[in-house]
């Protein structure tokens, strides 16, 4: 590994630990390394955890791109991969993550002129619309139906009865979701309709751009000639008086002509603090809805789709436990699942209520005074006897630690006996005529069909290699 391949990539990390939280940075750049600088100046990051990848394209490709591009020009895109190796305890390619050290004191915003030159120069599509999201995958109840509903009906007949829309409700709760999928149905309906999805601050920043290089003409002309603009976060347009005076005539062109106009804020239109009254009435002239938090089961629901998405495999009632302590937005019921998925991986498990509620409680410090986990059926430190153990795996699958004592043979009991078999087995050591007696005195050859039974399971079904490797943590052996 040549040095300077980990000197460029802890300069990155630098920069990149003031862009995004504490608790993100150390969860996903834990274990992460420059692999690759190619000649294109692409830059190929590697990381120990399979789903990581994908997650760290999704949510920090942008902040790793900006703050590579900070420590070196050259660098045009990051791309990620995994790398097992990296998981390896002391491979020279790590830095310690808490030896990085972010420059004190400096604030986490972005640093916006940089962000504009760079955004400007790709043009105004720079921030197109994310096939990710769509109307269908965004789980409706009672607490975001009618944003949804409304969405849906324009996405059907753009510029009609609900213009402009404006959509309100704090951060996390699924605006930039509906706004996008609005866009991608739009799209899918009339593929040649121009559709722009841009952010309030990439508008003001191309503005600022505009202005600079004397282009407000074509500022004016590009934005006037949409069939549709989406316009995120709107309250970032807050005291920019000169860019409100713009966006009016863009808004008033796209009006007069019929063409639909999409606007997401953190506060209903009167809330808006500086902001032109014309703005703020032109705004609840169309529909104005808000998205509130969801409830108990919507989340639940929600956390269904995104495992689905994920494609892994979690119990629900670990579901239900991350959806009952997640109570302020859906980012963060997404975050502490991906986190729980990625410590699970790394450690070839399947997240369990208990390192579901390590996560919870590393990110909300503070917050997170629910008594969680006293609240939890109780289970030894360490299981000591085979009671223990059977105690634990019949938890696990939600049967009677009796039943799987007595002669019963039902579908839903036998794995779970025959699991606790093999666990006692390889964990005790103890004879087969001992577990047998255990188990309400059956036979020793039955005792190894069981065992024989999960180890061949064992090879070839990794979710099931995966449970069997949860209980062994919760069993803490
Ligand atoms: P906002 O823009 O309001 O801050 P986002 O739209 O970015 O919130 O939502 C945060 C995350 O939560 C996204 O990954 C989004 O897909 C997800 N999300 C929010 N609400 C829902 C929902 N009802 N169904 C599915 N996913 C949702
Ligand atoms: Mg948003």
């Amino acid at each position: 590994m040549e040095p300077d391949k980990i000197s460029f990539w802890r300069d990155v990390l630098m920069k990149l630990k003031i862009r995004i939280s504490n608790a993100d940075f150390i969860t996903w750049f834990k274990n992460t390394a420059v692999l690759e600088k190619r000649a294109d100046g692409v830059l190929v990051v590697g990381t120990a955890i399979p789903i990581a990848a994908k997650w760290l394209k999704e949510r920090f490709q942008k902040h790793v791109l900006e703050s590579a591009r900070e420590v070196s020009d050259s660098v045009t895109d990051v791309i990620f991969e995994m790398d097992s190796k990296l998981a390896t305890p002391g491979d020279v390619r790590i830095i310690p993550i808490d030896d990085i050290k972010g420059p004190e004191d400096k604030q986490k915003t972005r640093k916006v002129p940089r962000v504009a030159e760079f955004k400007t120069e790709e043009g105004l599509t720079s921030k197109i619309l994310d096939a990710k999201y769509s109307l269908q995958n965004f789980v409706v109840g009672p607490a975001n139906r009618l944003a949804h509903a409304v969405c849906s009906a324009v996405s059907v007949e753009p510029g009609r009865k609900y213009n402009p829309l404006f959509i309100y409700g704090s951060v996390g709760l699924g605006k930039t979701h509906l706004l996008q999928a609005t866009g991608n149905a739009m799209k899918k309906r009339r593929d040649d309709s121009l559709i722009i999805y841009v952010t309030a601050e990439t508008f003001v920043n191309d503005y600022v751009y505009a202005i600079k290089n004397r282009k407000t003409d074509q500022f004016n002309d590009r934005y006037r000639r949409v069939d549709a603009l989406i316009i995120d976060d709107i309250q970032f347009f807050s005291g920019k008086d000169g860019m409100q005076q713009a966006f009016f005539h863009v808004f008033n062109t796209l009006y007069d002509s019929a063409k639909q106009i999409i606007i997401s804020s953190d506060r209903p239109p009167k809330a808006l603090d500086d902001i032109d009254k014309r703005l703020k009435s032109r705004f609840e002239m169309g529909m104005v809805t808000d998205i509130q938090f969801p409830d108990f089961e919507t989340r639940l629901a929600i956390l269904q789709e995104k495992v689905q998405v994920h494609g892994v495999i979690i119990d629900t009632r670990v579901l239900s436990y991350i959806a009952e302590n997640v109570t302020e937005s859906v980012r963060e019921l997404e975050g502490v699942l991906m986190q729980a998925i990625a410590e699970a991986e790394l450690e070839n498990t399947t997240p369990t209520i208990r390192s579901v509620d390590r996560v919870l409680r590393k990110l909300n410090p503070e917050k997170f005074v629910h008594a969680a986990i006293e609240e939890l059926p109780q289970t030894p430190q360490r299981a000591l006897t085979h009671q223990d153990v059977i105690a634990i795996v019949a938890r696990h699958y939600s049967v009677d630690a009796q039943i799987m004592l007595s002669e019963k043979r039902n579908q839903e009991i036998v794995l779970p006996r025959q699991i606790a078999m093999y666990l006692i087995k390889s964990e005790f050591r103890s004879s087969l005529d001992h577990i047998g007696k255990t188990f309400g005195g059956r036979n020793h050859t039955t005792v190894l069909h069981a065992i024989n039974a999960i180890k061949a399971r064992l090879d070839s079904d990794r979710n099931f290699a995966r449970d069997v490797n949860a209980l062994r943590k919760e069993m803490g052996r």
